[in-house]
């Protein structure tokens, strides 16, 4: 097997975007490679490898990037999260707070069947605003989360504190 790569290397920090103070991870220059996309799936799905999983659920946008794949290489179905008013048929929906305002995601309220086991994926785990949401969202529907995975997570934000109790791992950490 090729000598694994640092997929840090492949991580564009964008000063101050979306706004001033924020440094921003952009993974789009970690996609582009495929053999860097592939290492990353392949070690996304190394977390949690021992479980039985019936779904893989992915934060929109970049959580669909890379969770779809884990599904694939899982053999199991892909469930998608999304921002309000994306999803054409009957949702649940469930509030976070940003620094400044209210954010929510969603999920289709027949996605899954009570008791099913998920691993969610996304690409930064920041605040755990969204991600603390998310689980909220799959256990009012009945999911059992078995585990966490994102590819970046910026320590320094504590975001683990709001996800107590949950399994979670991360590839690269800041
Ligand atoms: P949070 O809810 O604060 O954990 O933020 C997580 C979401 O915001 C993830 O879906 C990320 O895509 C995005 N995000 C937050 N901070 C950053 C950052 N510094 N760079 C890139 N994406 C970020």
């Amino acid at each position: 097997m090729d000598s694994p790569l640092d997929l840090s290397k492949y991580i564009r920090n964008v000063e101050d975007f979306p706004k001033p103070g924020i440094s921003y991870k952009d993974i789009t220059t970690l996609l582009k490679d495929g053999n860097v996309l592939k290492q990353t799936v392949r070690d996304l799905n190394g977390f949690f490898l021992d479980d039985q999983v019936d779904y893989i659920v992915g934060i929109e946008s970049r959580g669909f990037i890379l969770g779809a794949p884990i599904a694939v290489e899982r053999g199991c179905g892909f469930i998608p999260v999304r921002k309000p008013g994306k999803l054409p048929a009957e949702t649940l929906s469930q509030e976070y707070s940003l620094e400044y305002g209210k954010d929510a995601v969603e999920i289709h309220e027949d996605a899954i069947v009570r008791g099913q086991n998920v691993l969610v994926v996304d690409d930064v785990l920041a605040t755990g605003g969204t991600m603390q949401a998310t689980c909220q969202l799959l256990e009012r529907v009945g999911a059992h989360v078995l585990g966490i995975a994102f590819l970046i997570e910026l320590t320094f934000l504590e975001g683990r504190r709001l996800l107590s109790g949950h399994r979670i791992e991360s590839i690269i950490k800041y």
